[in-house]
């Protein structure tokens, strides 16, 4: 499912293109898109001008000219997708929203795990999301990670270390995919307890988590087969042929030469390299 390089990329598309303009009216469709309150609150969004589009995590935060936020959330297959008025409609379109000049924004999810929802924007927070109580719970973002706070969030944890990445309480907007890309640019081992990495590791960790995350921002982020990710114009990312491990199982790994393998631990798994990860 989209993470944090897929949804920062359409962060920028969604900035670039709707910033400034004016929302002239909203359809939405998909009751269970919009399922934590009533879709008519969509509405008061109409006449609105869209300032800024801000992301946490995995939650993209469009904001407006009256301190409302749109939060979207993608989860497994939403998309949203820049349509010109009166172009035909597309399968599981859940919401459409009528922009001035620049047509219209859709909201597609064939699976209808993703969300929309509006919310009020307390106080002057200047964090995006942090104002945003529905999202309250989530760690700092994995783009904005101090080796500081790595270091206290892993210190005496025995869950996995790839347990701990994903888990956005702790940190916001790493998935399945880009913890074993990290763990592998760090050299340690995703099922080894947290808490057993060395000061020396947590930052070379740290470094990984930015190194990772800005090359696959700059590849556009990765689509995979059976994951139906696409940027605002429907194009599919290009940063799954950089993949070093992720999916990569038998293959040689691109540092020694030893077949990658899946490797299990409680209900998850991991790609890595027996061989020069520790
Ligand atoms: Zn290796």
């Amino acid at each position: 499912l989209p993470e944090l390089p897929e949804v920062e990329t359409l962060r920028g598309d969604l900035a670039h293109v709707y910033v400034g303009r004016r929302l002239l009216r909203v359809v939405v469709t998909g009751r269970r898109t919009v399922r934590r309150h009533d879709p008519a609150l969509l509405g008061q969004l109409e006449g609105l001008v869209l300032t800024s589009v801000g992301r946490l995590g995995k939650y993209l935060l469009l904001e407006w000219d009256d301190g409302q936020v749109l939060v979207a959330h993608l989860r497994m297959s939403g998309q949203m997708l820049s349509a010109q008025p009166g172009s035909a409609p597309l399968p599981h379109t859940h919401a459409v929203f009528v922009f001035s000049e620049v047509g219209e924004l859709r909201f597609v999810d064939p699976r209808t795990f993703g969300e929309l929802f509006v919310a009020e924007r307390a106080g002057d927070n200047r964090v995006p999301g942090r104002a945003v109580k529905e999202i309250a719970h989530l760690g700092p973002d994995a783009l904005e990670l101090e080796e500081r706070y790595l270091a206290s969030a892993l210190a005496g944890r025995r869950a996995p270390l790839k347990s701990l990445l994903v888990d956005q309480r702790v940190l916001a907007g790493i998935g399945n995919i880009y913890a074993d890309e990290i763990c592998f640019d760090a050299r340690t081992r995703p099922d080894r307890p947290g808490g057993s990495l060395s000061r020396a590791q947590v930052r070379r960790l740290k470094t990984s988590v930015g190194a990772v995350l800005s090359a696959a921002i700059a590849g556009k982020g990765s689509s995979l087969r059976d994951q139906q990710y696409r940027d605002l114009y429907g194009q599919a990312g290009l940063y799954q042929a950089q993949h070093k491990v992720y999916g990569r199982s038998g293959e040689p790994c691109l540092r020694c030469g030893r077949a990658i393998e899946r490797v299990m631990f409680g209900a998850r798994s991991a790609y890595m390299c027996g061989a020069c990860q520790h």
